[in-house]
């Protein structure tokens, strides 16, 4: 019944065009779970950081009913560290630095406890290790979703189209889609991309928002409008952890359950955006993401009558 989150527990370095952030926790795996625990009590965990990490942050995710027994602590080793820079229009970035640190020896270990997780999140994270959790699970989850970046295009694509084929959801970004197949048109790479092995393909377009494909079918959940973006860092995290928290919750993965799916991590990133790194994501009420999720809802509610 419960849900496993695997990817990075970071430290970043962020800078936009609104200010700049020295070290700030982050990572994939903290946006997905955090996100994914205003659905899902009883959220399992599995990640590595080094000595530096702090232990109060190790106490909030328990707090927030992440359990954190899979999340390994290597003495005298240092926690993975990134840093980018965005663009003047928000929806691109630069990576300025990528340190794996303890990410480069990370054997992923799966507590007995969280062996029974019907619902695997892949967070961003070397494909191989991504692999290696698949492999590990002694009955295979009911759902897994993958996310990755270009980085792990550039340097790992073997793995990635090793790991992609194991996969039911894929989620990626728009220049990731195309990166991955060589096409420009979404709607033709998306296809190539299900021909990989998902049955489900996520395409997140930052302001623009999501779109999601399966077989013939494609629907559209567009971005909140937003007068301020300060920090998009984690937008496709807390998006894919919103998704599979919903999911997990209904325990339903129709792919009219999905488009709910989408609307609810599309509503959870919107919040991602408003500050910088993990700050607002951190703080919400329940009544905060349902009147986001009800915003969404008037933005795409329209009647139409056809003559
Ligand atoms: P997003 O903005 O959704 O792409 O995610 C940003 C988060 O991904 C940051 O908090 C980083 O710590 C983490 N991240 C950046 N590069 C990588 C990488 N190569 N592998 C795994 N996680 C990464």
């Amino acid at each position: 019944m419960s849900l496993l989150v695997i990817g990075t527990v970071a430290f970043d370095a962020i800078e936009t065009p609104f200010g700049k952030t020295d070290k700030i926790i982050g990572g994939a795996a903290t946006y997905a779970s955090i996100s994914a625990s205003y659905f899902k009590k009883d959220i399992n965990l599995v990640s590595v950081v080094g000595e530096d990490f702090p232990s109060e942050m190790i106490k909030t995710f328990e707090e927030k009913g992440i359990h954190t027994d899979g999340l390994q602590i290597k003495k005298g080793e240092k926690t993975f560290f990134w840093s980018g820079k965005y663009h003047e229009d928000m929806n691109s970035r630069d990576t300025i630095d990528t340190q794996l640190n303890v990410l480069s020896t990370f054997d992923p270990i799966i507590p007995e406890a969280f062996q029974d997780c019907e619902f695997l999140m892949l967070g961003n994270l070397m494909p191989s290790i991504q692999m290696m959790v698949i492999n590990r699970m002694k009955t295979r989850p009911k759902l897994i979703v993958m996310d990755t970046m270009n980085f792990w295009m550039e340097i790992a694509m073997d793995d990635l189209l090793k790991t992609i084929s194991m996969v039911d959801v894929l989620t990626i970004n728009d220049a990731e889609a195309r990166q991955l197949t060589g096409d420009y048109s979404l709607v033709k790479a998306a296809r190539k991309i299900l021909k990989m092995g998902p049955k489900y393909l996520i395409i997140k377009k930052g302001e623009h928002g999501a779109l999601l494909f399966h077989e013939d079918q494609v629907f559209f959940a567009p971005a909140l409008p937003l007068e301020d973006v300060f920090d998009p860092t984690g937008a496709g995290d807390t998006f894919a952890g919103g998704f599979i928290g919903y999911l997990s919750s209904v325990r339903d993965i129709s792919f009219e359950s999905m488009k709910r799916g989408v609307i609810y991590g599309s509503a959870m990133a919107s919040f991602c955006v408003e500050k910088f790194g993990l700050e607002r994501v951190m703080n919400l009420t329940d009544k905060e993401v349902e009147e986001r999720v009800l915003e969404f809802v008037d933005l795409v509610q329209f009647d139409i009558t056809l003559e």
